[in-house]
């Protein structure tokens, strides 16, 4: 049992591929400050091709796959497109190859058939194109970076797509609160890249930083790998500016910590997945950027011992432990068959990435070491090895991150997106796996230990109703009578929305019912998610 101090496997930088993240024309406005530039192109998603030419198969219709019925709402005509086009000129994408994009969603998995594609770049005109809309009874999807797992960031149908790709500029940031206010289309990578360039650091981070919008990780209510350390979005987020169905714009924008005045409305769109407004801009507490950061990654000879190794880091690295991941063996089997990432530890049945930011280098390089040598000697791990350079910090970090890329090369995935206690987190993978037998290729599970949070995977050569059956309602109710939660933080978008009712009581369902109708009487937000079709 050694513990290693650098990495055995190559310290190669695992992102150095082109990104698929689409670039535009950048908008200039004066006093704003222009993102997205291709400065990082970091993006784990290089996967990403959806010609057929690519070879990937054609992706069905959702409403091909799935029993979903379209609703009354009015079809796009000439006349809205000359309207359109007034309001974002040549902004307006009709082209079908163009919009191929823009209709699948990342995992391939659903498919619209939207015939138009709008690009504002300012609220006001996301405010002109909602008022039009509103007025017309017509659908309209917000899209940002199109990373979304759970089918809500695509049209089912033939709903308006509303990119909020050009609306990348940030209005202000402060450097003594941290504070930055931004547009809801920023790219999360280059905010973070921005925000460090001042010594802070986005409070959240995850693995399609690269290509997912601000706007979007606050529509989904985004989890990720920074959770453990800086908490939920509902509570570093200080301010919302979002257009609502009918064009209004609600400024809730402010930068205050503290503001007790009435309810707080913006923390109704947070998590809202589209379906209660438009978020148009975003102000958020970033953290100061630690100063020294350290990853151990290390081999588990249990599920147990993962445990144990979580409370042990928790009880002895305290305020300076960040993240705490977990990650199965057939994970590991995935990410050297799809991705050619090395192990850096012997083989084990499980695998943890221990991280520590503070303040100290010297100081948490030393307590990680020595809690390290402590579980090493006590048989919690079996072999280890840690990094203190960015780029070795990287390399350990890809194993975990790139998981889900791995998986979406393995053929079709069933993705569970669970909260458990954390006591009973394995063995819902170790039911599904015994349930399946030979019907899945593989059953895997990952996730963000220190938050409860499983990502149960199951993939398969081809989608099969059959192996469908025979996950859901399983995994929902199994989860139901742990009393966690169906969606951690993936949301429910499209494939989920009929699972709700086992996690949240039908009082609750039926109030959200009516906030929506408050909010969007017509309906013409991203019908067809998050909330099950009423009777
Ligand atoms: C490789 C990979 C790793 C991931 N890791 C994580 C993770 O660790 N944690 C996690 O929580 N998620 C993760 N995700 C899921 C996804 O990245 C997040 O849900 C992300 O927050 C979505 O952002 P987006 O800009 O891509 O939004 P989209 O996918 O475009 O949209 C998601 C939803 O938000 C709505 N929406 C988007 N923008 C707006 C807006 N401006 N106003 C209103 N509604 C809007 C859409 O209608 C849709 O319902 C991962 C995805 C991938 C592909």
């Amino acid at each position: 049992m050694v513990l290693h101090l650098v990495p055995r496997c190559s310290a190669r930088l695992f992102w150095a591929s082109p990104g698929w993240r689409r670039t535009y024309t950048q908008g200039t406005s004066v006093g704003l400050t222009s993102l997205g530039c291709p400065r990082h192109r970091h993006s784990p998603m290089a996967r990403r091709g959806y010609s057929s030419a690519s070879g990937s198969p054609e992706v069905m219709l959702t409403p091909e796959r799935y029993p979903v019925q379209r609703l009354p709402f009015s079809t796009v005509s000439e006349e809205d497109l000359a309207a359109f086009e007034r309001i974002v000129p040549g902004r307006v994408v009709t082209d079908p190859e163009q919009l191929e994009a823009y209709n699948v969603d990342w995992l391939r998995s659903v498919r619209g058939c939207s015939k138009v594609l709008l690009r504002p770049q300012t609220s006001e005109e996301v405010s002109q194109i909602l008022r039009h809309c509103y007025k017309r009874n017509l659908a309209v999807n917000p899209q940002g970076g199109n990373t979304g797992l759970v089918g809500g960031s695509v049209p089912v149908f033939d709903e308006v797509i509303l990119s909020t790709a050009l609306m990348n500029q940030v209005i202000s940031f402060h450097d003594v609160s941290g504070i930055l206010v931004c547009q809801a289309g920023c790219v999360l990578e280059d905010l973070n890249a921005y925000v460090q360039e001042r010594d802070f650091v986005m409070p959240l981070d995850l693995g399609a930083k690269g290509s997912c919008h601000i706007g979007g990780n606050v529509a989904t209510n985004a989890g990720g790998l920074r959770f453990l350390r800086y908490g939920s979005l509902r509570g570093t987020v200080l301010g919302l500016e979002v257009v609502l169905a009918d064009g209004t714009i609600l400024n809730c924008l402010t930068s205050l910590r503290k503001d007790n005045t009435g309810y707080d409305l913006k923390q109704l769109f947070i998590g809202s997945e589209g379906t209660l407004g438009v978020i148009t801009a975003v102000s958020i507490l970033c953290p100061p950027r630690p100063k020294a950061v350290n990853v151990a990654f290390l081999g588990c000879p249990g599920f147990a011992e993962v445990l144990q190794t979580f409370s042990t880091c928790k009880g002895m690295l305290g305020e300076i432990l960040s993240a705490f991941e977990f990650m199965d063996s057939e994970c590991m089997q995935l990410v050297r068959q799809h991705l050619h990432l090395t192990n850096p530890v012997q083989e084990s049945p499980f695998y943890v990435l221990v991280e520590t930011s503070g303040s100290s280098a010297a100081h948490d390089a030393e307590k990680l070491t020595s809690v390290l040598e402590q579980m090493l000697n006590s048989g919690l791990v079996s072999d280890g090895t840690m990094a203190t350079d960015q780029r070795k910090i990287q390399t350990l970090w890809a194993l975990r991150e790139r998981i889900t890329e791995a998986l979406s090369r393995d053929g079709c995935v069933f993705k569970y997106d669970i909260s458990l206690p954390v006591e009973r987190l394995y063995d819902l993978v170790i039911d599904v796996r015994a349930r399946l037998g030979p019907r899945a290729k593989h059953v895997v599970g990952y996730g963000h230990l220190g938050d409860g949070n499983l990502h149960l995977n199951v993939t398969a050569e081809a989608f099969s109703q059959e192996l469908l059956g025979a996950l859901e309602p399983y995994v929902y109710s199994w989860t139901a009578e742990q009393r966690g939660s169906v969606s951690a933080e993936h949301g429910l978008g499209f494939k989920k929305k009929n699972v709700l009712g086992y996690s949240k009581p039908p009082e609750a369902m039926k109030l959200m019912q009516q906030l929506k109708v408050l909010l969007d009487p017509k309906g013409i937000l991203n019908p067809y998610k998050t909330l099950p079709a009423r009777a």
